[in-house]
């Protein structure tokens, strides 16, 4: 079983129909970064660069997140790295002071872009330090929990201002750094429309948007079943948005845990997901899921799938369409 597993590392992510999926890593640390790379992934597809700002009581300063976000991109010999801007807020508070402690209900609060954009200097160190890290390999700027235009708009002004400054500085900085939005806020998957001609590409965070679309604390174990993708309301959303991309010609992936389980791969797949972002432990698996099916006969049966009206009828779809 392992052994057969291991030979997908050479082989190609295509469906028997032969349809190539792309599979980005989610991967912060040198070994994840590094199993990606062995993998075959196409790249970092999300590095949360929270892990900076955590465990420590200092800030950390441009040059040491330059480094960090250099070395990602050098362990990844070409391969396209998608750096996340900082996803801090009282759920995930650092020890450095930045993010608030206090907030009655920190999930809908002041964290990642909110945060960035509310302590704007700390987010220009940032992105100085990312775009100082583009002159060494294809790097791609994410951006966390955007509820709408206003935010991304911001958020470009102040990567297009970083950038003038840092060519100003004689700094060498790639001409064209692709800049994507985190669609985890319902806001954001609901007027997609509104801003997806502003952006190079999406990753939907379903850790999050399952949260927030159903009302249920992804950390509380109280919750049971509800806190859970199988649910109609989130595979219309996915629908909706898979859609809106492929129509605006933009590449969208699913970077939250349930890209990374097998279970799930036909289901994403018949709602047309293209690329997956997952952490490396469960790569081959998915891989192995992607290659057992075939792409046209499963994109047929959307209809039914969208058609289930709640969890077990998703499950039942899910039985009848394994592989
Ligand atoms: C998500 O919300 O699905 C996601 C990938 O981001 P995080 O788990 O870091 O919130
Ligand atoms: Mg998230």
């Amino acid at each position: 079983e392992h052994k057969q597993l291991n030979r997908l590392r050479r082989e190609p992510t295509r469906t028997l129909d032969g349809a190539d999926i792309k599979l980005w890593a989610n991967a912060e640390s040198r070994d994840d970064v590094a199993e990606a790379h062995a993998l075959g992934a196409a790249g970092v597809g999300l590095y949360r660069t929270e892990f900076l700002f955590l465990g420590t009581h200092e800030l950390p300063d441009e040059d040491t997140q330059f480094r960090a976000y250099r070395d990602l991109i050098l362990g990844l010999t070409g391969r396209t790295a998608t750096i996340r801007t900082l996803d801090l807020g009282a759920d995930k508070a650092d020890d450095t002071g930045l993010a608030l402690r206090n907030e009655e209900n920190p999930a809908l609060g002041l964290r990642g872009i909110r945060l960035s954009m509310s302590r704007r200097e700390i987010f220009r160190t940032q992105l100085r330090a990312i775009l100082r890290a583009s002159g060494y390999g294809p790097l791609r700027v994410l951006l966390p929990m955007i509820s709408g235009r206003e935010e991304i708009r911001a958020a470009r002004a102040l990567m297009d201002e970083v950038a003038n400054e840092l060519r100003a500085e004689g700094q060498a900085i790639a001409s064209h750094i692709p800049l994507g939005a985190m669609i985890e806020v319902p806001s954001a998957a609901i007027a997609l429309t509104t801003f997806i001609r502003e952006i190079d590409f999406l990753s939907v965070g379903t850790n999050d948007l399952v949260q927030y679309v159903l009302a249920a604390d992804r950390n509380n174990e109280y919750l049971g079943d509800l806190y859970s993708p199988l649910h109609p309301a989130l595979l219309h959303l996915l629908h909706d948005v898979l859609r809106t991309g492929a129509r605006h010609d933009k590449p969208v992936a699913i970077c939250g845990e349930m890209a990374g389980d097998p279970s799930f791969t036909p289901l994403l797949l018949a709602l047309g997901l293209e690329e997956f972002s997952l952490h490396p432990g469960t790569l081959l698996e998915v891989r192995r899921a992607i290659r057992a099916v075939n792409l046209g006969e499963l994109r047929t049966q959307a209809r039914s799938l969208l058609r289930a009206g709640d969890r077990s009828g998703i499950e039942r779809w899910m039985r009848a369409n394994a592989p």
